[in-house]
């Protein structure tokens, strides 16, 4: 691992191949594809770490017909995810990015599994978020990250950015989809005492060594993943050393300049410029300029990314796409008071809003909102509910047995204390409905009649009013034992609680336009010469919507092997 080089008294070779900036799961790929490819490489890094938000993330891609399903017994379509595709962003829209994504995704996800350490196991089921569309699937197209044993990178373990704190248990051990229900009945049989035994211990034996766990899986084994296959590859990877210009103009990029220690220092690219930066979540400018309103205050997104890709490339001519829609996808977060007085973002993905026993209401008292819609379905049906009545925040109530059940947010199911978590100011608890409205400053008699009309649907199965189970993606999310409806439950036995949660972007999708082979274009829609973007710095190819699990990372890692592959063959 010695060749990681930090900035501080390094001198930097005057000139690469192809120059990368930004290593999250974007920016890694194409470095690492365009190395195996024989390009002399260089990836420069703003922070120390290696990551950014891929880190945090659940890992997940979303790859129509890949090859790790197959071999798993799912079968896909290309044609049937173009049909689910027109059906939600039409038929013209990005057509050409489109069949290129399309096309290339197996490609790019084999190439990986058999050149580098960079691993994909299919999920199995795991429907499309508007899976009563034509052409949706449910199972089939989502693969993840095989987990990956952090020990492996030795010394150089640290520069793997780590998983937010409320995505660890013990301060810094992870656990994945398929641990959760294993340790929480770790009582109830001998094998899974076991099980969680031996995933303690091994948590235990790492804290002598490392800060965190190692065995670390979802986003953050991608991202060990890449920085191994980097690593073992001698991907030169300079570490504070942000890009802050390039050189060169519309008419073709010559290479860029990187503030090395406090000095901006020019480094020449023969085959071009990779900008891969994370997108422009925390610009404020562009927050104003692109976003739905009001605009959010709160991001999912790696702090360090300002936008400094998007803001690059536009100095130089670089057009913006347009977005016909929402400029980011979107999550419901609560907002979780730390022991250290910081406050964390819990995002409500697909543990509880789906569950029974749970409505989710704006300040009006009403429901606005099919709660177990996706997470970006979800945000959006925030804002726009905030035209009518105030939604933001939004409230998600349920009861004493429900929260017992399924938990909410970071209170987890079979929690002992919910009381600490009113205590701290996270939940809203009390004896009455009535009590609860005026606490959350809702209308108390609307409140009552909302969660009576509900309760009815939970005892004939059918949510008239916005059709709270009626697709496999909300019944994947619900409980499969619970009758008539896996999402429906009375919501009854005192006390009640309430949570606030606000819309926050976990991936921006406006960014710079591109061709098929991540070439950003300028302002006429020409490329220009040895520039291209990828990562959440290019435009999405799926215009602002979500259509599925890996909606960001898939489109980040196939549109970096393309850059990568493109560059090669780029005529100096
Ligand atoms: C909780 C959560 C779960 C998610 N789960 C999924 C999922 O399962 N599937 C999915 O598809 N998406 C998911 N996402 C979104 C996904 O993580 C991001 O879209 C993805 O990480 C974007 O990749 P990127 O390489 O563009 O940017 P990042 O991963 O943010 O990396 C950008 C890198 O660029 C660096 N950088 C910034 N500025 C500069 C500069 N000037 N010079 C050099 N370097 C710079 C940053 O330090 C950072 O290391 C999730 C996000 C969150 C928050």
């Amino acid at each position: 691992m010695s060749h990681v080089v930090t900035s501080a008294g390094v001198s930097v070779a005057p000139e690469v191949d192809l120059l990368i900036a930004g290593a999250g799961p974007a920016g890694m790929t194409a470095a690492l594809v365009a190395s195996l490819e024989g390009l002399d490489v260089l990836l420069c890094e703003k922070s120390d770490q290696v990551g950014g938000t891929g880190s945090t993330s659940a890992g997940t891609l979303w790859i129509p017909e890949n090859s790790q399903s197959r071999a798993a017994g799912f079968a896909d379509s290309s044609e049937q995810a173009d049909r689910y595709l027109s059906a939600l962003i039409g038929e013209a829209t990005n057509r050409e990015l489109r069949n290129a994504y399309l096309q290339t995704g197996p490609t790019a996800i084999d190439y990986l599994c058999s050149r580098t350490d960079v691993q994909f196991l299919a999920c199995g089921k795991h429907p499309d978020y508007r899976s009563n569309m034509p052409g949706a699937a449910v199972a089939g197209r989502a693969i993840m990250p095989e987990p990956f044993d952090g020990r492996l990178l030795g010394a150089e373990f640290w520069r793997v950015r780590p998983p937010v704190p409320e995505f660890m248990l013990f301060g810094g051990m992870m656990v994945g989809k398929a641990d959760i229900p294993r340790l929480i009945g770790r009582f109830r049989s001998f094998a899974n005492f076991i099980y969680s035994a031996k995933l303690f211990a091994h948590y235990l034996a790492d804290r002598l060594k490392y800060t965190r766990g190692t065995r670390i899986m979802m986003g953050n084994a991608l991202i060990g993943r890449l920085f191994y296959s980097l690593c073992k590859h001698k991907v030169p990877i300079l570490f504070d050393a942000p890009i802050v210009d390039l050189t060169g103009d519309r008419r073709g990029v010559k290479g860029a300049r990187l503030n090395i220690g406090g000095k901006e220092v020019s480094v020449k690219a023969r085959k071009g410029v990779v900008l891969a930066t994370g997108g422009y979540a925390h610009n404020k400018r562009f927050r104003e300029a692109f976003m739905p309103q009001p605009v959010p205050e709160y991001s999912m997104s790696y702090n360090g990314n300002h936008g400094d890709g998007v803001d690059i490339g536009q100095r130089l001519g670089a057009a913006i796409a347009p977005e016909r829609c929402t400029s980011g996808l979107w999550t419901p977060v609560s907002i979780v008071p730390r022991p250290d007085s910081t406050k964390g973002l819990f995002p409500h993905l697909v543990l509880d809003r789906a569950k029974p026993g749970l409505i989710a209401v704006n300040s009006a008292g009403r429901r606005f909102v099919n709660e177990a819609a996706s997470y970006h379905d979800f945000a959006l049906a925030m804002f726009e509910s905030h035209k009518t009545a105030p939604s933001i925040p939004a409230w998600l109530i349920c009861d004493a047995d429900a929260l017992e059940k399924y938990g909410l947010g970071v209170v987890y199911p079979g929690h002992r204390n919910p009381e600490k978590f009113v205590a701290s100011g996270y939940l809203v608890s009390a004896r009455t409905l009535e009590e609860l409205a005026r606490k959350i400053g809702a209308d108390p008699g609307q409140l009552r009649a909302t969660v009576l009309r509900y309760n009815g649907f939970a005892d004939t199965g059918v949510d008239v009013d916005f059709g709270k189970g009626e697709t496999e993606l909300n019944r994947f999310n619900g409980d499969t034992e619970h009758k008539p409806n896996p999402c429906i439950g009375r919501v009854a036995t005192a006390p009640f609680y309430a949570l606030a949660v606000w819309p926050a972007d976990i991936a921006v999708s406006t960014g710079l336009a591109t061709d098929a082979d991540a070439r950003v274009l300028d302002i006429d829609g020409k490329p220009i010469r040895g520039l291209y973007a990828c990562g959440n710095d290019m435009a999405s190819v799926m215009a602002g919507s979500y259509p599925g699990p890996g909606t960001t990372l898939g489109p980040a890692i196939v549109f970096a092997y393309r850059a990568a592959m493109h560059a090669k063959s780029a005529l100096l």
